[in-house]
């Protein structure tokens, strides 16, 4: 497609066209809600042909329903100030070689911070336009392997980037960074924390909560840290790295297999669950927070187990959740299902006939706690004793989504039950631990300035 309508596809590009209207142009836009002036944006390939999208002279990036579009008119035109400068990416011999796997979320589609535009970057040339930082760092290598909002990924992207991560240690990369949607990371990194055990170099896990032309966008910034941390780190493992406190002061290395998501919209979205995070990361470099880490070696030796049955299913239990839920997953050839139980790992009374006749066809059930903090205790109330007399495996303090990824590697190796329970309940990562450190809950969450400033608050 021509860069005069960059990114635009069927309705919204027959639009562009019939007025004659390009992308990066001043453009006055009539509407059926009024007129709107602003510079045409180019869209990813992930979003609809419904919408025009306008950047404001305010800054505000709108879309435009093209079903309300009556007129147009180009005003002005001027590619050249929005381009990302496309800058060969310097190589040092000195600097540590660094490989960079896209596989879409906002950190790829809009990288273009200094100059606020919404651009799809990802050639080493160009992320290097956008973030010249970057160079300091290492010499970077890029590979786009996919181009999806992190909803989209799965079993098959698992093990494609688990194989290309596994080529890159034989070929004796220094440190690897994946650029991914946020909304799904914590899944991918759990996968690839099973699939790619013991790896010699870090492998660090990157998005950004705010588009690059928000000026508080955390792309820059991660990125940056994201290649520190690959670069340099001694943690070779598994990792995600993302802001710390909401303040830009420093970003957080969590471990794969104990990181999530846990809010919507800030920057500080990730934490480490059940455990402190492994590092805090700046400019200046990586500073650990624990010791019993998985250490940087020179080896190439990748163990990659690039294995996931995809007949596995996490179901979040609410009270009152009937039993045919569980029916329909034993009915459609489901192999395993791994359960998000309330409290200490419960379910209803109701269920407890669908989850026997589960078992009894051969279904591996595994049962973790909504709380996400804290272990299964099966014991203490006669629910969980009903329930691990029903056959439900109690599955220690992994998070429900490691869990669901690590039955799903489990039951892609073997479908024998007690061979999946053994894997199931050895830990490969730090997926389960002998306890939570008390002071994890709280105060290590790389929030220590928002903590002080909320008790400054309460305790006047
Ligand atoms: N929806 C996006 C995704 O997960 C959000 C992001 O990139 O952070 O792909």
């Amino acid at each position: 497609m021509s860069d005069a309508f960059k990114g635009y596809r069927g309705k919204a590009l027959s639009v562009l066209k019939e007025f004659g209207v390009r992308v990066w142009s001043d453009a006055s836009i009539q509407t059926t809600r009024g007129e709107f002036k602003g510079i045409i944006l180019p869209r990813s390939e992930n979003d609809d042909d419904q919408h025009l999208v306008l950047k404001l002279n305010t800054g505000y990036n709108i879309g435009i329903d093209i079903k309300t579009i009556t007129g147009m008119k180009e005003v002005n035109y001027r590619e050249a100030h929005y381009k990302i400068p496309e800058k060969e990416f310097p190589f040092s011999e000195e600097k540590p070689n660094v490989k960079l796997f896209g596989t879409g979320g906002t950190i790829e589609s809009r990288l273009d911070y200094r100059t606020g535009a919404v651009i799809p970057a990802f050639s080493p040339g160009e992320l290097y336009g956008a973030v010249p930082e970057l160079a300091d760092i290492c010499n970077l290598k890029t590979e786009k392997l996919f181009a999806v909002f992190s909803e989209n990924m799965g079993p098959q992207q698992y093990i494609t980037l688990a194989k290309a991560i596994g080529e890159e240690i034989k070929n004796g990369i220094h440190g690897i960074v994946i650029g991914h949607g946020t909304d799904t990371m914590h899944h991918t990194a759990g996968a690839l924390a099973f699939m790619v055990q013991n790896p010699p170099v870090p492998v660090v896990m990157v998005g950004s909560q705010r588009s690059s032309d928000r000026p508080s966008s955390d792309a820059a910034l991660n990125l940056i840290h994201a290649a520190t941390a690959a670069a340099t780190s001694d943690i070779a493992e598994v990792m995600v790295c993302m802001f710390g406190p909401t303040s830009d002061e420093y970003g957080l290395l969590h471990r794969g297999t104990r990181v999530r998501k846990m809010h919507s919209s800030y920057r500080s979205t990730f934490r480490t669950i059940g455990d402190i995070p492994l590092a805090t990361v700046t400019c200046e470099g990586v500073k650990p927070l624990k010791e019993d880490y998985n250490k940087r070696r020179h080896d190439r030796k990748a163990n990659v187990f690039p294995f996931f049955e995809e007949r596995v299913s996490l179901v979040y239990y609410y009270p009152n959740m009937h039993p045919d839920i569980i029916d329909a997953l034993v009915d459609n050839g489901y192999k395993g299902i791994v359960i998000a139980g309330t409290g200490l790992g419960h379910v209803n009374k109701p269920v407890y006939p669908a989850i026997e006749r589960a078992v009894r066809k051969g279904v591996a059930i595994y049962m973790t706690v909504q709380t996400l903090w804290g272990y299964v205790h099966m014991f203490v109330y006669d629910t969980g004793r009903d329930l691990m007399d029903k056959g439900v495996i109690p599955a220690e303090n992994m998070l429900p989504e490691v869990a669901y990824v690590k039955l799903g590697w489990a039951l892609g190796q073997t479908d024998d039950l007690d061979c999946v329970k053994e894997i199931m309940l050895t830990p490969v990562n730090g997926e389960i631990t002998e306890r939570e450190p008390y002071n994890g809950y709280l105060v290590y969450q790389g929030g220590i300035p928002e903590i002080e400033e909320f008790l400054k608050r309460v305790h006047k």
